[in-house]
This record gives C-alpha cells, sequence and structure tokens, in this order.
C-alpha cells in the first residue's frame, strides 16, 4: 500500500500494532484492514487573519476502524500536527476504545498550527472554519469529535455552534468536553487526570508503595499533567519534585506548590518565570529519581536513550505514545523494579468520560459528577484487571496485555461482519 501516512509517530504505532499482531496471530488478509486507517480527509482551511490577511492552514481528520460504532476522537492543533501523526492517533484510539469496552471505532483529527501564535478571535474563526469542512463527513453517529492537545472547552463549544447553525438545531452531541453550560458532563475536564491517578493509586496497592510522602515527576502541565499534579499533591499527599511545559522544566527537592504553578501558569500562558522551582534542562526532567513519573506531553519522549536511566517504581503514560517500541523492550526488561500503565489504559479516563457525556446529549439525562466519577472509577478498574489477570496468565508486559486486548476485540468484530459485498 502506498504510504500516504509516513511519518514517525505513525511508523511508532505500526511497529506496536505488528508486535500485537504476531503475538495474536493476526491473519494475513486482516493484518492491513486493521493497521491502515478506513478513512481519512484532508482539508484547506482558509481563515481571515486579525490584519485582513487570509492564511490557509491545512487541517486533518482520520477515522481508523468503522466496524465497532461510530468513531471518537479528539481534535489537536499544534505545530507539529501531520496526518501520519493523526492516523496513530486515531489507531490508537480503537484500541484504547476496545480495551475499556466502549461502542465505538477510534478517529482523531488536527490541524497544523501553532494555536499561541493567534489571537482569540483567530482560533474561533480557525476552529469553525475546520469544523464547517468537517462537516460532510461527522455527525453524532458517524463521528465524534473532543479535544486533545492545543484545544479545549471553548474550541468545543464553537464545534458544537457551527455543527448546529448547519443543522438548525442544537446538536450537543456531535462534540464531547464542551462547556457544562452547553450539555457538558461534569468532571469532563478533570477525567483523563482523575482516571491517571485511580490507577496509580490501583497499581501502588498492588506494589506495596506508599504514595504519602512518596514523589512524583510529571512531564506536561495542561490538562491532564495539571489535573494529575494536582491529585497526586493533594489527594495522596505527594511530593511533585519536578514538572514541565512547552517553556522548560523545573524542579524542586522540597517538592512543588502545585496550585501556585497553576496560578502562574494560568496567569503568565506558560511556566517560565515560576519562583517556586528551578529551571533544570529538559532533558534531566524524565531521568530523575522519583516514585511516580507520569509523561503527559508529547509521545516518542522515553527512547532508546533514555529507557534504561528512568529512576521511577512506577511509570504512568498519560500521554498518547510517551514510549518509542525499543524504549518499551528495554522497560520490560527493567519489569521487576518498573511497573507500567500503558498509556491506552492510563489516559482512557477521557474517552469513557466523553462516552458518558454522549450518551447523556442523546438522552438529554443530566448525570451529577459523583454518579460520573464512580462509573469511571469502575470502568477503569475492569480493565486494568483484565490488563494485569491477561498479563500474568500469558507472562508478558502490560503493555502487549493491554493492547493485546484492544486489538483482539477490534478484530473479532470485523471478522463477524465479514467483508461486503
Ligand atoms: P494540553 O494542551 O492541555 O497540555 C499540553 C501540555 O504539554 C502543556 O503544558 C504544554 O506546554 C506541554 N507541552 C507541549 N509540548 C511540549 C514539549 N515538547 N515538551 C514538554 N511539554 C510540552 O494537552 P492535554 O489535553 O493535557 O494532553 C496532553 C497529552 O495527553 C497528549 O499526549 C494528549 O494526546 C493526551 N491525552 C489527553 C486527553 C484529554 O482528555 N485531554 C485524553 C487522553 C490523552
Amino acid at each position: 500500500m502506498q504510504d500516504i501516512y509516513s511519518d514517525p509517530t505513525f511508523q511508532m504505532a505500526c511497529d506496536q500494532f505488528e508486535l500485537v499482531a504476531e503475538y495474536l496471530e493476526v491473519p494475513h488478509d486482516l493484518h492491513d484492514q486493521l493497521m491502515y486507517p478506513k478513512r481519512s480527509i484532508v482539508v484547506s482551511v482558509p481563515v481571515r487573519m486579525d490584519d485582513g490577511s487570509t492564511r490557509l492552514f491545512q487541517g486533518y481528520r482520520v477515522q481508523h476502524t468503522l466496524s465497532m460504532g461510530p468513531t471518537k476522537g479528539g481534535t489537536r492543533f499544534g505545530p507539529t500536527v501531520t496526518i501520519g501523526e493523526v492516523a496513530a492517533l486515531a489507531m490508537w484510539m480503537s484500541w484504547k476504545c476496545a480495551l475499556a469496552g466502549l461502542p465505538y471505532g477510534g478517529a482523531k483529527g488536527g490541524v497544523y498550527v501553532d494555536p499561541r501564535s493567534l489571537s482569540g478571535n483567530e482560533l474561533e474563526r480557525l476552529s469553525r472554519r475546520y469544523m464547517q469542512e468537517m462537516i460532510p463527513f461527522i455527525g453524532p453517529h458517524i463521528d465524534i469529535m473532543g479535544p486533545d492537545m492545543g484545544t479545549n472547552e471553548q474550541v468545543m463549544a464553537w464545534f458544537m455552534d457551527t455543527y448546529s447553525a448547519y443543522a438548525g438545531h442544537s446538536v450537543p452531541e456531535i462534540v464531547t468536553g464542551k462547556p457544562v453550560s452547553l450539555g457538558g458532563i461534569h468532571g469532563r475536564r478533570e477525567a483523563t487526570g482523575r482516571g491517571i491517578v485511580y490507577l496509580v493509586e490501583r497499581a501502588a496497592n498492588l506494589l506495596k508503595l506508599k504514595l504519602s510522602d512518596g514523589t512524583a515527576v510529571i512531564q506536561g502541565f495542561g490538562n491532564v499533567g495539571g489535573v494529575t499534579a494536582h491529585g497526586l499533591a493533594y489527594k495522596n499527599g505527594m511530593k511533585i519534585i519536578g514538572i514541565s511545559d512547552i517553556s522548560g522544566a523545573y524542579y524542586n527537592d522540597n517538592g512543588i506548590d502545585i496550585r501556585a504553578a497553576a496560578n502562574h501558569a494560568v496567569t503568565n500562558g506558560d511556566l517560565k518565570g515560576f519562583a517556586g522551582a528551578e529551571p533544570i534542562p529538559l532533558e534531566n526532567l524524565l531521568t530523575l529519581p522519583c516514585d511516580v513519573l507520569v509523561p503527559a506531553a508529547v509521545s516518542g519522549v522515553i527512547t532508546r536513550e533514555n529507557a534504561g536511566k528512568i529512576r521511577c517504581r512506577l511509570l504512568a503514560e498519560g500521554a498518547n505514545g510517551p514510549t518509542t517500541v525499543e524504549a518499551a523492550k528495554i522497560l520490560f526488561e527493567r519489569w521487576n523494579e518498573l511497573f507500567v500503565i500503558p498509556d491506552i489504559l492510563c489516559n482512557a479516563g477521557g474517552v469513557i468520560v466523553s462516552y458518558f457525556e454522549w450518551i447523556q446529549s442523546l438522552q438529554s439525562f443530566f448525570w451529577n459528577e459523583t454518579e460520573v466519577a464512580d462509573r469511571l472509577f469502575r470502568a477503569l478498574e475492569q480493565s486494568f484487571s483484565a490488563m494485569i489477570r491477561r498479563a500474568k496468565e500469558e507472562k508478558i508486559p502490560h503493555r502487549l496485555a493491554a493492547l493485546a486486548i484492544g486489538v483482539e476485540r477490534v478484530m473479532k468484530a470485523r471478522k463477524a461482519r465479514g467483508l461486503f459485498p
């Protein structure tokens, strides 16, 4: 097949799939059908800038698997977004939704843009025009959007408003992660970080690792990293000794005041100049000795070069694809000292609560935050136990166990539906 997805992140997702496919002995005729996206849409998004000029942005949407129900996935606005990266993220969404038992195939969207370089009005015009271009290809029972890096509740509100204006009535079920005032669900913003904290507690319990007074390091201080840091610090009493964002990495041996850091980031746009910690070289953050390490920013940060130097007891992968395939092999050799919660399980809280939000919007029947959190933890518990059981029974790494469950479920559905005509 000619590879329009050529990109290191897509290659990483494919290499990972190859390992699982070999392990599961996926039949040859299904192999490529499962790996390659079913549908990919590329659009040009013209936007009028504040100075009166017009700029053209490239937008993508990849719908990876159509066998499981509608597709579901976030939209990323970022300066490194490519169709290959979006395709990789869509593939991971398929395995993640299947592992969590959700009736969705994976999707992802993205725009190649640095959102920090746009004014608020430009961001709104870009968001609305991107959605407008996607209208022929999505729908509440076809493909449902959500937030990801570089997008937030406000962008989801613009998406929903644009789609609703086209439909002629409110269609809240077209997006998840929207503001509560527009039918968003309580606790969606916190869902991914809250899920990570739950799984860290669960794993610590298995390892008999005491979290209170333990240390944690978190890469990325946005939605996922920020909420995780808050939960580990204030719910579990952990000392957060290292944090980072796009502006750099910061360290404080006595523990960082996470509320102060969050206030600084909100006021200044990032952590630069935060007085409560010392700047350290970016590459030193992930190898700081700590109990819990949470990469919660970009993919491919744990590599062949630094995997042997990581000095945590528990690695909780908040980001999508933070660990390369070579690094995963090195981490597995260290399984005795390093417990991994792989990304497709660790950050699944976001899509699980998005699923609740979609149901809530379809039914116009609202849930409170306690119900949402309870159901989230129950869903994560099932996936966590299934992964641990399979890893033990088959003596395989957690990552392979989690992926095997996900890929197997998609394969079964694909086989049962057969090939048309
Ligand atoms: P966000 O945009 O809210 O925050 C991203 C953070 O990462 C920011 O602090 C940013 O400054 C930082 N960052 C960006 N590039 C960086 C770099 N090169 N080095 C260090 N830090 C960098 O995004 P988010 O929603 O928190 O998403 C973070 C990760 O979690 C992504 O990999 C995303 O795909 C994944 N994820 C998010 C959700 C969700 O519900 N938001 C769900 C599942 C997975």
